[in-house]
């Protein structure tokens, strides 16, 4: 746009020249109807921020108006629109469009003809700049009309269309339906990729679980890989990718960690993740200094080969205070190992270990005295009776937890 600024035969000349600049722009950017030419209009319906591109390139949609100086009344019309310069696009309402494209079509059409000497060129040729894909439904289709203005024409529709078209509908709807992929490629999508609405309905195809023989989508892999891993509650969706990205998490950690790990997620307030994997229950808490601690579930330990885990949980010592770490913490964490290095300790005393580990062993052992205590009325012979029924009773419900779970991931 720059090099047509200093143009003395321009609308930019021309409005600099005669207008009070600064109380016109109000510091929206604005743009003249003879800069247009090469780029695409796009009518629109509702909000800007509903529209599939919208969501993919938020940051460069910008508010701007075309000004529409009238040089023989001295009157200036502003035309409100958005702007994506990199891809020379502008979106404009549908009643903006049909109230001013008479007028803006016009002015383009004179500056092409002026710039190209095409004066076969018509006005009605400049509607090859509008893109009417945003207001086509599989129900209407939509053109410019000789008045400049847009008209609609209904299509008809066969049963089978109608059906394949509710089907889609209800599937979105439904909370259940986490993924989606076409027949005609081999990708899988999130729900809400903003590529979805690329689909046809005749090809759509909805899914609970996530399908192992497709690839999944680049653009919204970060979406599948932590849908994937939520145990039931779609709805609140929002919640996990908003911890995730305050803890500025890579998708290449979500994929390791969520994706190729059975670990799965759980939410009942926003700052808190739950996380189960293998037998274990962890939760991250983000405080208020944006800090994240780390909480495990409460175990007494039978023997050194044996454990059963109690309610509660407690503060996890030592471990690494960002996200990512703490998943590779999770990750790597084995309770039995926690017991051996114990054991050696035990045995030899000049073993160096790390910190952690001994003192996350030396707090086991604090939980196993108390929980002896609470029970010291009974002789030491049925104690070890009651904790191995204990144990038993648990490692049945735990099996049975175990089986579902697998069955669900399965
Ligand atoms: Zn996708």
């Amino acid at each position: 746009m720059g090099e047509i600024h200093n143009k003395f035969d321009s609308e930019r000349y021309y409005f600099t020249m005669y207008w009070n600049v600064d109380t016109y722009n109000n510091g929206i950017k604005y743009v003249f109807c003879d800069e247009l030419d090469g780029y695409t209009f796009y009518p629109y319906i509702g909000k800007i921020k509903n529209l599939p591109e919208y969501n993919q390139d938020e940051v460069l949609f910008e508010n701007a108006n075309i000004y529409l100086p009238y040089k023989t009344q001295a009157r200036l019309e502003k035309v409100p629109c958005i702007i994506v310069e990199e891809m020379k696009k502008i979106y404009l309402l549908e009643g903006h469009f049909n109230k001013y494209w008479k007028q803006i079509s016009e002015r383009i059409w004179k500056e092409i003809r002026k710039k190209t000497k095409n004066y076969e060129k018509t006005q009605m040729s400049v509607n090859e700049m509008v893109d009417l894909s945003l207001l086509k439904t599989p129900t209407r289709t939509a053109k410019v009309g000789t008045e400049f203005k847009i008209q609609y024409e209904s299509k008809e529709l066969d049963i089978e269309v109608q059906r394949l078209i509710s089907k889609r509908a209800s599937a979105m709807e439904d909370s259940q339906i986490r993924f989606i992929y076409s027949k005609k490629d081999n990708l899988v999508h999130d729900k809400k990729c903003t590529l979805i609405s690329k689909i046809n309905y005749e090809d759509f195809c909805a899914s609970k679980e996530l399908p192992s023989d497709r690839e999944i989508c680049n653009h919204c892999k970060r979406k599948i890989f932590i849908r994937n891993a939520i145990i039931s509650d779609n709805k609140r969706f929002a919640w996990y990718f908003r911890f995730f990205e305050n803890g500025k998490v890579k998708n290449q950690v979500l994929e390791k960690y969520l994706y190729h790990t059975n670990m799965r997620l759980h939410m009942n307030n926003i700052d808190q993740l739950i996380i189960k994997y293998k037998e274990d229950t962890w939760y991250i808490e983000r405080n208020d200094e944006g800090r994240y601690l780390l909480y495990h579930n409460n175990y007494v330990m039978i023997n050194d080969k044996e454990r059963y885990i109690t309610t509660g949980f407690h503060l996890q010592k030592n471990h690494p205070p960002y996200l990512v770490g703490i998943f590779a913490y999770i990750e790597g964490y084995d309770w039995q190992k926690h017991l051996q290095s114990k054991k050696k300790l035990e045995k030899s005393s000049h073993l160096v270990l790390e910190q952690e580990v001994i003192e996350e062993s030396i707090e086991e052992s604090a939980r196993t005295v108390s929980q002896q205590e609470i029970i010291k009325e009974k002789s030491a012979e049925e104690e070890k009776e009651t904790q191995a029924k204990k144990t038993t009773v648990i490692q049945k419900i735990w099996n049975k937890i175990v089986k579902i779970f697998k069955k669900y991931k399965s």
